[in-house]
């Protein structure tokens, strides 16, 4: 490896001021599972590494008053296994277990994983589909942005130089309500998803569908919410012709790309596929009540 600057700093602020210093000189440095893979493969070169893993109050799992709170570097097994996020939003967990294997999820961090922005990002679509927002500090304050405007590209976010990813905030789960991650990969584990697919919907007393949310990774620069697939389920009562309509929609909002691991014909069929599963078990969990 080359040489490079190393700084640890032990408070927000210190981390904060470091990176805005050194602008595109400087990266974060958290779990380092995809940061320290790339500066070895020489896809990048910082030539300042600030590691903010020692900061306090950056890593945890809260729930407060209905919301839950997610500090931007717990690691990726915590969140597999934390009860709370189990109870509140296991489609996170279950995304949490499908990322690499468990060595990599005693480093991985969810932050590190949003960071990265990579398209496949495993924590991506279940935020997406949950309406997270990501809580970001930098030299000009505190900022919230939803995680649908976060990405820009493939390995591109908004984060301005100096600026740090601290939490990511859930709204708590409505009454008769579920959400679902699925993934597809060609090997079962230590795998990229080819396909992943996360679906949230919330039902009235009466089971008409009040909010729909599904999201898609892997099949575009940066993962994608499908609104059309999304508005033709609001308002309406679940059927299989409905789902048929929205399944139709999500597949039309993909824009796959074939590469060494797929073919574009090959992920839309999984789209298919996956959001007609999503829906189904959605739509069950749902019906059998996240009832808070
Ligand atoms: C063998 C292996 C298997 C993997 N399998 C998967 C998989 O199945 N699915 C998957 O999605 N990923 C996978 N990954 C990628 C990686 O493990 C995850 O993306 C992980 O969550 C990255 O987190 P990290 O804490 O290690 O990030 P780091 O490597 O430390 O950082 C990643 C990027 O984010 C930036 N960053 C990190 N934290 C912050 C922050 N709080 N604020 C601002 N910037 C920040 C860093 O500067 C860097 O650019 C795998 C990696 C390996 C090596």
């Amino acid at each position: 490896m080359y040489p490079f600057e190393y700084i640890e700093p032990s408070t927000l602020p210190e981390a904060v001021a470091a990176l805005a210093e050194h602008g595109p000189d400087a990266v974060a440095l958290a779990g380092g599972t995809d940061l320290l893979v790339m500066m070895r493969a020489d896809t990048i070169r910082p030539k300042v590494v600030v590691n903010i893993k020692r900061i306090p109050g950056l890593s945890g799992i809260a729930a407060t008053n209905g919301d839950v709170r997610v500090g931007a570097l717990t690691l990726v097994r915590d969140i597999e296994k934390s009860p709370v996020l189990r109870a509140r939003a296991p489609a996170l967990s279950e995304a949490a277990r499908w990322l690499g294997s468990v060595q990599i999820r005693h480093l991985a961090t969810i932050g590190g994983n949003l960071c990265r922005a990579a398209p496949s990002a495993e924590m991506a679509p279940t935020l997406l589909a949950l309406g997270a927002r990501l809580h970001l500090v930098g030299v000009q304050g505190q900022r919230v942005v939803p995680v649908e405007d976060f990405f820009l590209g493939p390995g591109r976010t908004v984060l301005q130089p100096g600026e740090i990813l601290v939490e990511i905030s859930l709204d708590g789960l409505a009454p008769r309500s579920g959400s679902t991650y699925l993934r597809h990969s060609i090997r079962p584990l230590m795998d990229l998803a080819l396909v992943n697919v996360a679906a949230y919907l919330a039902l009235d007393a009466a089971g008409t569908i009040t909010e729909a949310r599904i999201a898609l990774g892997a099949v575009a620069p940066t993962p994608i919410r499908a609104r059309a697939a999304e508005a033709e389920l609001c308002g309406h009562t679940a059927d299989p012709a409905l789902f048929e309509r929205a399944t139709e929609a999500a597949v039309a909002a993909a824009r796959p790309i074939s590469d060494v691991r797929s073919t574009a014909v090959y992920r839309s069929r999984m789209v298919r596929l996956l959001t007609q599963r999503a829906l189904a078990q959605t739509l069950a969990a749902a019906q059998n009540g996240h009832v808070q």
